[in-house]
């Protein structure tokens, strides 16, 4: 099948029907919000209903973006009412139905069609239409795409919520996933009037100071391994609770340790929970860790990858970390000229 072919047959089932539901993974990210609400944008200039409801709450960085849309959080007779409510149900920025969390069961209770988009690597999809783009830097540059296919106009609110998620994605436009079609991108939503600054700001003005200190504490008990090339980071339940954080207070912290000369993979594990270990990858552009993960029941992009593990965080490292190794072993001498 083309690649046209899974986006046309969005539209057509966009045309099709009336009213949406929208949902992205847990723990969402800039991109699973982003994309929902350009995407709950989009349809209601098309004059669809659109409602959106995720297995949790929004983080206080894009509380900015998603004020005016009504984000729910999963509540069993909420879900219940919005799955009755919706003929289609849009899946964004996850092609794995176990990552849209609580909302997964409901799914089969209900007549209810599935639409997935994303660009993820290593899930098929479960909709009856799928829109996987792994060459995608985020989910909202196929949002974008396909608000830019079909006749409604690219609005400004539409532009900060997809540069949100782009922005995210890419790590301020540094990570190996920001290429010429991400600036083309980026280029058409400043277009609109949009201000990158205001928003940059205000996505990246959240932190708390126990949040830095967490990251403090984290960073200075980081462990250098495989001769300077693999980086490790752990936090215990105790150092979330003594800070007053969450999970999603991890943003962030893994990609630190990428500004280390030399560094090619770092590895957090973080248990926020005792006995349920967060496992999260980056590599700095030459090491694929995404099998790493999807190896163990998780997933992710080459470069950026997570598996929740448990047990100890010392049993999950000895079931990440060696393998880590091996690929860092097999990789040609950093500075040598590669194919
Ligand atoms: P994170 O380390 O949580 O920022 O995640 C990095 C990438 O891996 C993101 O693209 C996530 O969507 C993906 N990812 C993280 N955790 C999981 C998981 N448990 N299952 C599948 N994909 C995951
Ligand atoms: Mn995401
Ligand atoms: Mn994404």
């Amino acid at each position: 099948m083309s690649a046209a072919a899974p986006r046309a047959a969005l539209h057509d089932l966009i045309a099709r029907r009336a009213r949406f539901l929208l949902t992205t993974h847990v723990n969402p990210d800039g991109d699973g919000l982003g994309s929902e609400v350009a995407t709950a944008l989009w349809l209601e200039a098309l004059g669809k209903t659109v409602r959106i409801l995720n297995d949790s709450p929004v983080p206080p960085a894009f509380a900015f973006l998603t004020a005016d849309h009504g984000i729910e959080t999963f509540e069993v007779e909420r879900a219940e009412a919005r799955f009755a409510e919706a003929d289609v149900l849009i899946v964004l920025d996850t092609s794995n139905r176990q990552r849209i969390g609580r909302l997964a069961p409901v799914i089969d209770r209900h007549a209810i069609d599935i639409a997935v988009v994303d660009h993820h690597v290593s899930h098929d999809g479960f909709g009856l239409v799928n829109v996987i783009e792994p060459e995608a830097a985020a989910t909202a540059e196929i949002v974008h795409g396909l608000i830019r296919e079909s006749r409604v106009a690219l609005t400004a609110k539409m532009a900060e919520a997809l540069y949100v998620a782009l922005m995210t994605d890419t790590g301020s436009f540094r990570y190996s996933n920001t290429d010429g079609a991400a600036h083309r991108m980026a280029a058409d939503l400043i277009d609109t009037g949009i201000d990158p600054q205001r928003i940059h700001a205000l996505v990246h003005s959240h932190a708390t100071p126990g949040r830095l200190r967490f990251f403090g504490e984290v960073l200075s008990a980081m462990r250098v391994l495989e001769g300077g090339r693999l980086v490790v980071l752990e936090a215990a339940p105790e150092q979330f609770q003594r800070n007053g954080l969450v999970g999603a207070d991890t943003e962030g912290l893994v990609d630190m340790p990428r500004t280390i000369a030399g560094v090619e993979v770092v590895a957090l594990f973080s248990e926020v929970e005792s006995g349920k270990v967060k496992v999260s990858l980056r590599s700095t552009g030459r090491v694929a860790i995404d099998q790493v993960c999807s190896r163990l029941g998780g997933g992710g992009h080459l470069h950026a990858a997570g598996v929740l593990l448990h047990g100890t965080r010392a049993h999950a490292q000895e079931r990440v970390l060696p393998e880590i190794g091996r690929l860092i072993a097999a990789l040609e001498p950093a500075g040598r000229a590669r194919a």
